[in-house]
């Protein structure tokens, strides 16, 4: 195993071991995966696997073209979703898959989930959100709003996120996660409704600060 594959087993088991410690995901919910450019393959978590307890080996590599497993183990029954993801913009090199209370919470009851903080706003943007579905639907629809978005909600399920690398992947689910909460909060005040930032204001924002990387 090179130095590359090394570093990217490291990282994608820190991610699953962050959004499992923030409440992100329950114990064996969640997914996520990396492109090993340099192999044409992608390393993926494991289906069913404790994340709390997940070791860089118990990660899976597939093989990009043909999403067959290149060794040992089982992937994560997402697996078709990330590929899907991966085939459809040639610019994701990271997906992260996790169930934020708050976000889809808010966004299964019909709440229309704007654009709350200037994080959101640099980073994220809007979430798209889509009816719960699964299997071969799931990833149909999810790649088909990737040039669009970078983060899609399912409805009743969890959220699915992509970029360059996977600390922004899942940075992202981060933010819109802290935007839902805020939003709760305010809501919970006695009907007071956290209105989202203006067309205007996000504008403004995207004049005036760049993201930090
Ligand atoms: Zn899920």
């Amino acid at each position: 195993m090179n130095h590359k594959e090394q570093l990217a087993r490291q990282t994608l088991t820190e991610v699953m071991k962050k959004l499992y410690s923030r409440g992100l995901i329950s114990i064996y919910g969640g997914n996520a995966s990396l492109l090993l450019s340099d192999d044409n393959a992608l390393l993926i978590t494991p289906s069913g696997f404790n994340k709390e307890n997940l070791r860089e080996e118990d990660l899976v590599k597939v093989d990009f073209a043909s999403g067959k497993v290149l060794g040992e183990g089982k992937p994560s029954s997402e697996l078709k979703t990330h590929m899907s993801i991966y085939k459809a913009n040639s610019a994701v090199h990271a997906v992260v898959h996790a169930h934020p209370p708050t976000l889809v919470g808010l966004c299964t009851s019909g709440f229309d989930f704007g654009v709350y903080t200037p994080e959101q706003a640099l980073l994220v943007g809007k979430p798209m959100v889509i009816k719960f579905c699964m299997g071969e639907e799931l990833a149909k629809q999810v790649s088909s709003l990737c040039l669009d978005s970078s983060t899609v909600v399912v409805k009743n399920h969890g959220v699915f996120a992509w970029g360059p690398t996977v600390i922004e992947a899942y940075a992202k689910i981060e933010i819109l996660e802290e935007a839902a909460k805020m939003v709760v909060a305010g809501n919970a005040m006695g009907g007071f409704i956290v209105n989202s930032l203006s067309d205007e204001q996000v504008l403004g924002i995207l004049k005036n600060y760049k993201p930090s990387h």
